[in-house]
């Protein structure tokens, strides 16, 4: 599918390159938009410029040349750097800008800058995203928008190049409300799974066998029946998404409900199971990385014949 609504006269800048945006860009490269992009990381920026898109000297200067603008970087201090620092967005983006906010995010911070946006007759909405580096690469993820019916519906033909499945959720944060959320029960189903794969290896089940029951039955989750055949039984771990992002979304989910003054028994078990594997030093590994300190601490290994 090319860009619905003719390709080369859309104009969309990308700030992050990295495992997500980097593929993002290809995707809209090869949708017919004209991409600008913006990285520290000068070899990822001539990457992208081969493949034609064109390179920026600033989030400034990217804001002054694209009226969509797409953020994927790690984290919110990122973001507010981004926008608010010298030569940020802020200084380059005008009435025609619509902000793209795509890193998984804090959503008190995100209803704050989107604020102090409009306050400036500027507009963001935040558009966060699940599926992984294959979905980002097929153009098939989910994605979660919180912001005004009319900016989404601007942004939407853009997203669609992205995405198999565009949710307007609510206002200014909630997009990164429910990421956070969502994020929280994968990261606790990885656990779990991992828990229960490997009890029954340490009971000498066969992990192959074992993922065949539970993925024809009511214990099957994405975990199940992707994660563990692909990426723990091959040994692999390399789902492009490290430990230390999962542990970031965790912390911004429990910070919510702290927030809300509402406990999170399951997940709180959970959250200390991924610090632990944190604090052992993985946290720049693959997030499925957390199955290796269940094992450790099992004295086992969870592979596929
Ligand atoms: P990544 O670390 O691979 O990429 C981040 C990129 O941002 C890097 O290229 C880095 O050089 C760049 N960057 C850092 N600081 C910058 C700055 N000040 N200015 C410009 N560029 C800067 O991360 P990722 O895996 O692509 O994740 C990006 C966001 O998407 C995160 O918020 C993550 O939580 C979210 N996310 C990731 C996945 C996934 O599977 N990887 C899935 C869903 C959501």
């Amino acid at each position: 599918m090319k860009y619905p609504k003719g390709g080369n006269n859309v104009k969309a800048g990308i700030i992050g390159l990295g495992n997500m945006g980097g593929r993002m860009v290809k995707r809209l490269l090869e949708q017919g938009v004209k991409v600008g992009v913006f990285d520290l990381n000068k070899d990822l920026v001539r990457k992208f410029v081969e493949m034609g898109a064109e390179e920026t000297k600033s989030p400034a200067a990217l804001a002054k040349k694209f009226p969509y603008i797409l953020t994927v970087l790690p984290n919110v201090f990122i973001v507010k750097e981004t926008l608010m620092g010298t030569e940020g967005l802020m200084e380059g983006m005008n009435s025609e800008s619509l902000l793209i906010e795509m890193t998984t995010s804090i959503p008190s911070v995100t209803k704050e800058l989107n604020a102090l946006l409009k306050e400036k007759g500027l507009k963001m909405i935040d558009a966060p995203v699940s599926g992984g580096v294959k979905k980002a690469e097929d153009g098939t993820l989910s994605i979660m928008v919180g912001g005004e019916t009319v900016d989404f519906d601007r942004a939407k033909p853009l997203l669609e190049c992205l995405g198999a499945h565009i949710f307007h959720v609510g206002e200014a944060g909630a997009g990164h409300t429910i990421k956070a959320l969502n994020n929280m029960i994968s990261a606790t189903t990885l656990a779990a799974t991992g828990e229960a794969m490997a009890l029954g290896v340490k009971l000498g089940l066969d992990p192959e066998k074992m993922l065949d029951v539970i993925n024809a039955s009511t214990g099957r989750s994405f975990s199940s029946e992707f994660k563990f055949p692909n990426q723990v039984l091959t040994r692999k771990f390399e789902v492009g998404f490290t430990l230390d992002l999962m542990v970031k979304d965790l912390k911004i989910a429990m910070a919510m409900a702290e927030e809300e003054k509402v406990p999170m028994f399951i997940s709180s078990a959970s959250f200390q199971l991924w610090k632990h594997a944190w604090s052992q030093g993985r946290g720049d590994q693959d997030h499925t990385a957390v199955i290796k300190d269940i094992e450790e601490m099992f004295s086992i290994e969870i592979k596929g014949s």
